[in-house]
């Protein structure tokens, strides 16, 4: 920042903008709370950063947003009439960090026991944040953890999730798929070796649906159902 930079306050508040929430499933609309914008140029190359709390408008989550672009990175767009425009590119970043299209178990992480809660808020974060080794790495570190707390009999992965099935805690689809992500792990672990956003955004998202199995959906109907007892006759 130089003196010649400017600061705007509050030039874009009410405006509507679409991204990821960090709650929600999917980008949502939200609204600009305040924002700061700060312009600049050394006569070369101009810039301008605007700094944003936004609100969703669904479920109400602050957060924060930032959008930069700068006159050295722009794309070419031909309009309708053949003419050549300009268009700024615009790079965008979320706080908390966010990636689109998943929005993981959110609140209800804290179903999950310690252990496995700690593994899971790291590999999030590493998903979030653009790390895809580690995320795999983690994938695979939230399955040994989840195994090691049902106590699952065997001496490696494999044969640990296949005994979950002979537990009756997983059913033999759920185990299929999950032996595709443990070999996803692995790779990480031992090759070093990334993977793509998408793989891992559904490998994230297929441990969201077994930790939601296997811990979450029975701590809530615990909590909920605990004072009704089964009926003699139930009604058809
Ligand atoms: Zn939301």
């Amino acid at each position: 920042m130089t003196n010649s930079d400017k600061l705007t306050l509050n030039s874009g508040v009410n405006k509507d903008v679409n991204v990821q929430c960090p709650r929600c499933v999917g980008s949502t609309a939200h609204k600009t709370l305040a924002n700061a914008t700060m312009s600049g140029g050394d006569g070369q190359m101009d810039w301008h950063t605007d700094y944003q709390i936004l609100q969703c408008n669904g479920c109400k989550s602050i957060s924060f947003r930032s959008e930069s672009s700068n006159s050295e990175d722009f794309d070419h767009y031909i309009d309708t009439y053949g003419n050549d425009e300009l268009v700024y590119r615009i790079t965008e970043k979320l706080y908390p960090p966010r990636i689109y299209g998943y929005s993981g178990l959110g609140e209800d992480r804290w179903l999950l026991p310690d252990s496995l809660r700690r593994i899971y808020d790291e590999t999030s974060s590493a998903l979030t944040t653009d790390q895809p080794v580690l995320t795999g790495i983690g994938v695979r570190a939230i399955l040994e953890t989840l195994c090691k707390d049902k106590a699952a009999d065997g001496g490696n992965l494999f044969k640990q999730i296949d005994d979950l099935v002979s537990k009756g805690i997983l059913t033999p689809a759920r185990a299929s798929v999950l032996h595709q992500i443990r070999t996803l792990g692995n790779l990480s672990a031992h090759e070093v070796a990334p993977h793509t956003p998408a793989q891992l955004s559904l490998a994230m998202t297929v441990v969201d649906h077994l930790l939601e199995e296997v811990y979450i959906l029975p701590a809530k109907t615990q909590r909920l159902f605990s004072g009704l007892k089964p009926t003699a006759n139930p009604r058809p």
